[in-house]
């Protein structure tokens, strides 16, 4: 479900013509959808009303502070990775009590800055961080509330890039260590022990990955507690997939029984990250045809958004579909839609059926307000694109686009 479709025969994001952002704001773009975001929001608190949970926005897979906003004033909580993402949430005004702070590489500067603003928890990634953990609360004279991510050992089943807890992966701490390290927190006068947590991975179309895990996790919680450990939150991470192409990722309602069932009679408040679900299919980023050239093997339509505004496909040979805003009639021909960055792999679809384009055209890249914006560079020195919240009629540019000095600021020649 999401608020992009055909008007007239042209593409609209909710009542604004995609061809007219174009034309006023320049491409390429980010544009967002306000309705399909506060939709999947909605939904989602809805599926998990009947429980005691806290759902935290994966700040990393868009981070905008009018996408950080917006969710922060309908009492969304924030999963952060660093302490720029912690910054952005207080700048748009998320409540720091709210936030859990995920992530292998915590610098010391950044659990100091996340314990002076109280966040909720700290999601601690191994014993060597526990311990550090320990020692900058102390030094702060308070205590930190952390959850250690176990890494529960699943197959999530989606690509080797976005699974993060098979016995091979840097996240999380084996499962089978979790309950020393949590005897020995008691020891740590810094550490206060507040949950639970694990994150299996990305993209997931699966629900049974996701109800193996919680079993696992679920079981160890209520250990814990038998071993008298203050547990009260147990973090579920996020990873529920959308769709690209194909893919049937189960819906929010499924999800929800996925991840209730096997907590039956748990005494936890649930923690859940949601990144990709809740901006996925809420935005598009909006391009324009430079030119059309033709080689004896193939048919390129060469646009101006490259794998530096969109790294997805590049990264990980993702699947975009990519539209005409405005299809004209006739015969459809097969091109590869290719950006203007050095690198052969810069591609952002092959072989798409297009009916006649002609330079100038607008294309829209669908599904890409996860990690995209948030994953976008400069790299070949280009300006990242500029974003748009549209709402109804009316649109705000949340984001402008950078300038050439922009590319260069903090540099001495
Ligand atoms: C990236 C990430 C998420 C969000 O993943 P999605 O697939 O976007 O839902 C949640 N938790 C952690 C720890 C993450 O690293």
């Amino acid at each position: 479900m999401n608020h992009f479709h055909l008007r007239r025969g042209a593409l609209h994001c909710e009542d604004v013509p995609l061809e007219r952002l174009a034309r006023e704001v320049g491409t390429p773009t980010y544009v967002y959808s306000t309705a399909t975001l506060v939709r999947h929001l909605t939904v989602l608190q809805q599926a998990f009303a009947q429980t005691p949970a806290l759902l935290c926005y994966s700040v990393k897979a868009s981070s905008n502070l009018a996408i950080l906003k917006l969710l922060a004033d309908r009492g969304a909580g924030f999963d952060i990775v660093s302490a720029g993402e912690l910054g952005r949430v207080v700048e748009a005004g998320g409540e720091p009590r709210r936030v859990v702070f995920s992530g292998v590489g915590k610098r010391d500067d950044e659990l100091e800055l996340a314990l002076r603003l109280g966040i909720l928890q700290f999601n601690v990634e191994s014993a060597e961080e526990l311990t550090r953990l320990d020692a900058v609360a102390r030094r702060l004279k308070m205590r930190a509330p952390f959850a250690l991510r176990v890494n529960p050992g699943v197959d999530a089943k989606t690509h080797r890039y976005i699974a993060t807890a098979l016995r091979t992966s840097k996240f999380g701490v084996p499962f089978e260590e979790a309950v020393g390290l949590y005897k020995k927190s008691r020891q740590l006068k810094g550490l206060l022990a507040r949950g639970l947590d694990c994150h299996i991975g990305s993209q997931l179309t699966d629900t049974r990955p996701v109800r193996e895990a919680i079993g696992k996790v679920a079981d160890l919680y209520r250990g814990l507690q038998r071993l008298g450990l203050p547990l009260t939150h147990l973090d579920v991470g996020g990873g529920l997939g959308v769709t690209y192409t194909t893919e049937r990722p189960p819906g929010l309602e499924e999800y929800a029984r996925a991840v209730r069932e096997p907590l039956r009679g748990l005494d936890a408040t649930l923690v859940l990250e949601p990144g990709r679900v809740l901006v996925g299919n809420a935005g598009v980023l909006l391009t324009r045809v430079l030119y059309r050239k033709k080689t004896p093997a193939r048919r390129f339509l060469i646009v101006d958004a490259g794998m530096n505004d969109l790294l997805r496909p590049a990264l990980y040979e993702a699947h975009h579909e990519v539209r005409p805003v405005r299809p004209r009639k006739g015969a459809r021909s097969k091109w590869d839609v290719v950006g203007p960055v050095c690198e052969s792999s810069d591609v952002l679809g092959h072989q798409r059926a297009f009916p006649p384009l002609s330079p100038g055209d607008c294309l829209a890249v669908m599904t890409a307000g996860a990690y995209g914006m948030s994953m976008a560079s400069t790299y070949n020195s280009r300006p990242r694109p500029a974003e748009v919240l549209v709402d109804g009629s009316r649109y705000r540019v949340v984001r402008a686009r950078e300038t050439l000095e922009d590319l260069w600021r903090g540099e001495t020649p």
